[in-house]
């Protein structure tokens, strides 16, 4: 079934084009990887999808309902599109669950009681039930990250997008955030995922995306992708990440 379709999407800043005629479709269960050099567009792109950035032109259809700036509508969708940061996002005044917690009571309007025991469940996913009273300050960046995708987990979305959530982290915590990830994937969630890091979008991605100067020039299966990229830009990027 098809989850998101996304239709000739054009983005400007000013003057500068940053999306220039995006179009993909992502299927229930498929993990999307989006690469490509700095400044290509892919965090615009996550971020129209969910119209944090609206976009200038092009249609974005979400379980064949098309998206507009309807704030309803876009409520609904936001509810059923997670979004984990590369930065986070948690509020640094509230504890591990209370960051979960609060799209529950507040987005969900579940009780406090209900919030807290699906809150429990999702970090405990992310494996951390030891933490659920640390402050964000008291946890580490992969903790931390950990606990944002718990946040997300816990709406029960149907798609997460991620935005480079490991680029941020110190290299050794990198990788407890990716087996959170791949958890995820296994349980058959649908998820995008804008990230450098080869190791997991060879191990986990279903498609590559592969984008520069705002439209995807490459789309393929990660083996075709890394084995046999067919443009020069994706030869050198995969040679840049590597070295
Ligand atoms: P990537 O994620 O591939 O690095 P981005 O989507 O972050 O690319 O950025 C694409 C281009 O858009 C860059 O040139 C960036 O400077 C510009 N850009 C991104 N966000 C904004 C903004 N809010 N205002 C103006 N320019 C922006």
């Amino acid at each position: 079934m098809t989850l998101l379709r996304v239709v000739d999407v054009h983005k400007k800043y000013g003057k500068t084009e940053v999306l220039r005629g995006v179009s993909f479709e992502v299927s229930q269960g498929q993990i999307v990887v989006i690469m490509g050099p700095s400044g290509a567009g892919k965090s615009t792109l996550l971020r129209t999808i969910n119209y944090l950035v609206p976009p200038d032109s092009g249609e974005i259809f979400f379980k064949d309902e098309k998206i507009n700036n309807d704030l309803n509508l876009l409520r609904r969708v936001r509810s059923r599109i997670g979004f984990v940061f590369q930065h986070f996002n948690l509020f640094s005044h509230m504890t591990a669950i209370e960051n979960v917690m609060l799209g529950l009571v507040k987005v969900k309007k579940l009780s406090r009681d209900e919030a807290y025991q699906v809150a429990m469940n999702a970090l405990e996913i992310v494996g951390l039930t030891e933490k659920v009273n640390s402050y964000p300050s008291q946890l580490s960046g992969g903790q931390k990250q950990r606990v944002a995708i718990a946040r997300a987990l816990a709406m029960k979305p149907d798609l997460i997008l991620f935005d480079e959530p490991t680029s941020a982290l110190d290299p050794t915590l990198v990788g407890e955030v990716h087996q959170v990830m791949k958890k995820l994937a296994l349980n058959g969630h649908t998820m995008i995922v804008v990230t450098h890091e080869v190791s997991f979008a060879k191990s986990v991605a279903s498609r590559i995306l592969y984008m520069e100067d705002g439209i995807i020039i490459e789309d393929s299966d990660p083996d075709s992708f890394f084995s046999q990229p067919v443009s020069q830009s994706a030869r050198n990027f995969i040679a840049s990440v590597y070295s």
